[in-house]
């Protein structure tokens, strides 16, 4: 990796400053010691500005993110100051949808069995990633009400799932069950209840399947994945969604991890013409899987590891070697070292568990 990266910092809301604050720090310490070419640059968006201009994701910044920075690093959206979430939608599916950032990838991975929920289960049994369709599905904000307020009100939201947007997630999870040796990929859906648009998920998974005879490919309904996902974890290796269902089973899976706070992803667009017209430097938005937590937030009490996991990712997808085993090796190390913050049991603050990770960098 000889070129320079330049990654926008997005900290948010609530405790996305407070765990920004240490991947911002944790990025310098890997720049000093690995002499990357790497600038950081903060994005002044969420609550705060909006509250101060009005403004949500101006046009400059989107044009600056999408041209001028390889990945954003973002920490949370959401403020009860502001009821309304439309300017969260601005942001966030600004940068999902404007960027085609189709994947939303999420490791399920338990790093210690004494994070691990499950009786007779150690962190061994809990080792699979997720990949989330980000694009599509309920998301799409199309719907609306008729008659309102009224006994005959009328509420509808539509699923919109396209023949593009499910095969493309869907080859995106088997060409990562192939490049990290995984031997399993699941599809999840309700395609009972659903027999149109997930009858879309079963056909174009059963193609792609068929061109994988090495892999097991197997079909598990969305309800019978969240009963297996805590009788039996160690059942899966990649599991590949729709967007609702990928939000509500990652919940589950980061129970699994030891809560939010240990929770990272990767909203990435693989670039490959056929599926994507977006040209854009900006190659992903990566975020813990956790919202701003108005209840903890400004307490210096927020777990900060999920952080670190996703900064790892974003490293790896960036093409930094290395980085990412070596963080998720400090992940183990200070869980291990009783390094953590209350979520996890322990005692310690947001700055000194991110302090502890970024000395050991
Ligand atoms: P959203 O609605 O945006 O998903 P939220 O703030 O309602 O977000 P989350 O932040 O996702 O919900 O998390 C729910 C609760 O889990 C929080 O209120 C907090 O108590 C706890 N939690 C989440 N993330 C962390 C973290 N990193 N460290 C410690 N506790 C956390």
């Amino acid at each position: 990796m000889t070129q320079s990266l330049r990654i926008a910092l997005l900290p948010g809301d609530g405790i996305g400053k407070e765990v920004v604050a240490v991947g911002k720090a944790l990025l310098e310490a890997i720049r000093a010691r690995r002499g990357l070419s790497l600038e950081l640059v903060e994005l002044d968006l969420g609550a705060d500005r909006f509250l101060r201009d009005g403004a949500t994701f101006p046009e400059a910044d989107q044009r600056m993110v999408r041209d001028e920075c390889d990945a954003v690093l973002l920490g949370a959206i959401g403020d009860p100051r502001v009821p309304s979430l439309d300017y969260a939608r601005d942001i966030l599916f600004g940068l999902r949808f404007g960027l085609d950032l189709y994947c939303n990838v999420r490791p399920v991975v338990c790093l210690a069995d004494s994070l691990m929920p499950l009786r007779d289960k150690t962190a061994s049994h809990c080792n699979m990633v997720v990949f989330r369709e980000n694009t599509e599905g309920v998301y799409v904000n199309i719907g609306g009400n008729f008659k309102k307020g009224t006994p005959d009100e009328v509420a509808i939201n539509e699923d919109v799932n396209t023949r593009k947007g499910v095969e493309r997630v869907i080859r995106a999870a088997f060409q990562y069950a192939v490049t990290h040796g995984r031997k399993r990929v699941h599809m999840s859906d309700k395609s009972n209840a659903m027999p149109y648009a997930h009858g879309l998920w079963q056909r174009v998974f059963k193609e792609v399947a068929a061109e994988h005879p090495q892999l097991e490919c197997k079909h598990v309904y969305v309800d019978a994945l969240c009963l297996q996902m805590v009788r039996a974890p160690e059942s899966y290796d990649v599991i590949v969604t729709n967007n609702l269902f990928g939000d509500i089973v990652t919940d589950l899976g980061a129970a699994l991890q030891g809560g939010l706070g240990m929770a990272a992803s990767a909203n990435v667009r693989p670039d490959d013409a056929r599926w994507t017209s977006v040209k854009a430097r900006c190659r992903g938005l990566f975020e813990p899987v956790h919202g701003s937590a108005p209840d903890i937030a400004g307490k210096d009490l927020a777990n900060p590891l999920a952080t670190v996991l996703t900064v790892g990712m974003m490293l790896s997808h960036l093409g930094v070697e290395g980085v990412e085993a070596q963080l998720t090796q400090l992940v183990r190390d200070a869980v291990a070292a009783g390094m953590t913050t209350r979520d996890l049991g322990g005692d310690k603050t947001t700055s000194e568990v991110g302090r502890w990770v970024i000395d050991r960098v």
